[in-house]
């Protein structure tokens, strides 16, 4: 009852039509710019309680990429409020014909716990940009970050426009039963089922933004000693708990043993001898999933990493070779520091492995070759492709991110933000001018001269 309480008040205020004008927007995008930067060392403290996320990481991966999306948006939300005007067919002239970006209402995003501030704030941010009231619903498996976001909102924001409900699955699903008019969700595509099932009750728009098994391709045509930077840095980055995370490699025959050598240096060369000593690398996120990682190891031949230490919850940076392709890391989202290898004789080899999975959120590929780029460009379908990098692909605010098919629906960051929480509502507006009578009944124009007139009315 509380809950629904809580939405009814949102949806009340969204009536009095205040969350409408940009003004009042941009005042809330620096309220929260404020929260951000007044709590910054909170939230740091937070992620690190969580995820002993390293700092850098933090910063980066939260809450400088937070500040980051928010400026970008204030600096250019007055020109995507205006919407766009199209061509006016003669039919309508004197006409305009044009698309208003109108927000949906009330908004429920929930999010999941290996970014747990940016995931929960960044769509909020396109949220806020469009005019609509949100409800968060931050992981509980991120407790203190849930506790934290839920403390801080109530001071920077009304909660008729914003505001919190901490919980699991009862409070997740009960706020899934209201009829919100958008939900945006991010976690994994089970739950996403139940999500989709409940919006289908009231008709509501989602986005899912979900994961998958991420490939990362290497050919001959690569510089291998980037690459293998770039790959060992995405993988280990939040001790491979990220949705992008390249989550298998495959690399040529020819080249396996080179490539591995120069993954096994540079994880030294990132973490030092022992990673577990490293400030620069985290841990899983709770017993459940550090069993879960932990029993992949199993999996193949560990070449490099394979330690862990239950009451540490730390999984060393691992790559395995020799993986079957019915072993279970093979079957599911690996989310954890564990590589497997995979060589191939040729292209079409690769891509065969490719296609045995269901669309993945991005796939990787290392390769200077402009038609090998091509080809796997045309030939596989992921939310987005990245050639010869890996994280740096989801950073900036220019690139529409999400997935496709099991990796979601939606795309989301900068501009696409504003445009997935707003309905582009189509709008014509005619002068009272040029109304001939011909055009109404009784019709008095024959048909034989209707079928030539009606291409050039339509325009
Ligand atoms: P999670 O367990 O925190 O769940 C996400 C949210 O769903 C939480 O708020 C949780 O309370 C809620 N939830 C869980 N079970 C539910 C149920 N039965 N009914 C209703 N709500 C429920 O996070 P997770 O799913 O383990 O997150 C990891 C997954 O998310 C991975 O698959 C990863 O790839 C994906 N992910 C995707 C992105 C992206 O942007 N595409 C980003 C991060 C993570």
């Amino acid at each position: 009852m509380e809950l629904k309480a809580a939405w009814e008040k949102q949806k009340a205020f969204f009536s009095t039509n205040q969350t409408k004008p940009i003004a009042y927007r941009l005042q809330q995008l620096k309220n929260l710019k404020k929260l951000i930067l007044d709590h910054e060392k909170d939230i740091m403290t937070a992620l690190f309680q969580d995820l002993k996320k390293p700092e850098i990481e933090a910063y980066t991966g939260e809450v400088g990429y937070l500040l980051h999306e928010i400026d970008y948006t204030l600096k250019n939300l007055k020109r995507w409020a205006k919407g766009h005007v199209l061509k006016t067919p003669p039919i309508n002239m004197p006409g305009k014909t044009y698309i208003f970006p109108e927000p949906y209402g009330t908004v429920l995003i929930i999010s999941p716990w290996n970014y747990p501030f940016q995931l929960l704030l960044a769509p909020l941010v396109g949220s806020i940009a469009a005019g609509n009231c949100s409800i968060l619903k931050p992981s509980e498996i991120a407790p203190h970050t849930s506790a934290l976001v839920a403390s801080l909102i109530p001071q920077y924001f009304a909660p008729e426009f914003i505001s919190v409900v901490e919980g699991g699955v009862a409070e997740t699903k009960e706020l899934l039963s209201f009829a919100f008019d958008f939900i945006f969700y991010t976690g994994n595509s089970t739950v996403a089922r139940v999500v989709m099932e409940a919006a289908s009750k009231n008709l509501t728009p989602v986005a899912l933004e979900l994961g998958g098994k991420n490939p990362c391709i290497v050919t001959e045509k690569s510089d291998l000693k980037v690459t293998a930077r770039e790959i060992a840095w995405g993988k280990f980055f939040n001790a491979g708990q990220t949705c992008i995370a390249p989550d298998y490699l495959l690399v040529p025959q020819s080249i396996e043993q080179k490539l591995t050598d120069l993954l096994v240096q540079t994880i030294q060369e990132f973490y030092g001898e022992d990673p577990q000593k490293s400030k620069d690398y985290g841990r899983i996120i709770n017993q459940r999933h550090f069993k879960r990682v932990s029993e992949l190891l199993q999996d193949g031949k560990v070449v490099a990493g394979g330690k862990t230490e239950e009451k540490d919850l730390y999984i060393s940076p691992t790559l395995l070779t020799a993986v079957a392709s019915d072993a279970r890391i093979m079957k599911e989202e690996i989310f954890g520091p564990v590589l497997p290898i995979i060589a191939y004789n040729n292209l079409e080899d690769a891509l065969s492995i490719i296609k045995q999975y269901p669309k993945p959120l991005v796939v990787y590929m290392f390769s200077k070759d402009k038609k090998e780029q091509t080809q796997i460009a045309q030939e596989t379908s992921s939310g987005g492709i990245c050639f010869n990098a890996t994280l740096s692909y989801l950073v900036g605010s220019s690139l529409p991110f999400g997935g496709v098919g099991e990796s979601g629906m939606g795309k989301y960051h900068g501009q696409s933000s504003f445009a997935l929480f707003s309905h582009p509502k189509s709008i014509l507006r005619r002068s009272f001018a040029l109304r001939p009578k011909i055009a109404y009944p009784p019709y008095s124009i024959p048909l034989s001269y209707m079928k030539k007139l009606l291409n050039y009315i339509l325009g």
